[in-house]
Formats: structure tokens, C-alpha cells, sequence
């Protein structure tokens, strides 16, 4: 039955050639998306493992694949530091006279405890 399509076919305009190519193993096309903004795309076998990562077409850097996950959450932003959660508080200006008090209580603490010898 399939040899009869094949024949069939040879017999159109189509070419046998490309009836191959369209037998070969369905492809996707995977989007992969550089720190730079560039977005292409790379044509995999659909039973591929797909690397999570690709060299930018472009500018050769390391693009994201874009499946799933928007690039921009992948990337994220920075753990917060304690100096972060700190800042949200007080602003440098209050730290700053707070860390002037410590000092000199510091140095207070320190000619204070000196003074007997
Ligand atoms: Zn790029």
C-alpha cells in the first residue's frame, strides 16, 4: 500500500527526494533566547533531549532555552542579602549615625577600661 503512494507520487511533480525528507523523524523547532535579546531558533528531533542551554547564533554567547520558564524569571534577581533587608529599613544616612554611635561607645568602652591601667 505505501509502495502505491510512493509511485503515485513519483509520478506528480514531487520528487522522491523530497518525499524522504518529509519521511525523516518529526522535528521542533526549540527557541533558545542570548543574555543580549537574541532569539532564535534551533530545529531538534522531537525524541531529543533538549541541551538547556545553546551558543547564541548571533554573538556566540550562552543562550537560555525558553520553553517553560521565561528567560527573565531564570535569570532572577540576586538572593537579598541581610545589607538588602537592611537597607529597606533605614536608609544609609540612619545607619551611618548608628554606626557612629557604636563607634564611640566602642571607643568609649575601650579608653573607658584603659584608664586603670
Ligand atoms: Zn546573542
Amino acid at each position: 500500500m505505501s509502495e502505491r503512494v510512493l509511485r503515485g507520487s513519483r509520478l506528480g511533480s514531487v520528487s522522491y527526494e523530497t518525499d524522504r525528507d518529509t519521511d525523516l523523524a518529526p522535528r521542533q523547532m526549540v527557541e533558545y533566547a542570548c543574555p543580549r535579546g537574541h532569539r532564535f531558533t534551533v530545529p531538534f528531533a522531537t525524541e531529543a533531549e533538549l541541551p538547556s542551554t545553546w551558543q547564541c547564533t548571533l554573538c556566540s554567547a550562552v543562550a537560555l532555552l525558553t520553553d517553560g520558564a521565561p528567560p527573565e524569571e531564570k535569570a532572577g534577581k540576586p538572593p537579598r542579602t541581610h545589607w538588602d533587608m537592611l537597607l529597606e529599613r533605614r536608609s544609609v544616612d540612619d545607619l551611618e549615625v548608628l554606626l557612629t554611635e557604636r563607634l564611640e561607645l566602642l571607643r568609649g568602652a575601650e579608653s573607658g577600661g584603659r584608664k586603670t591601667a
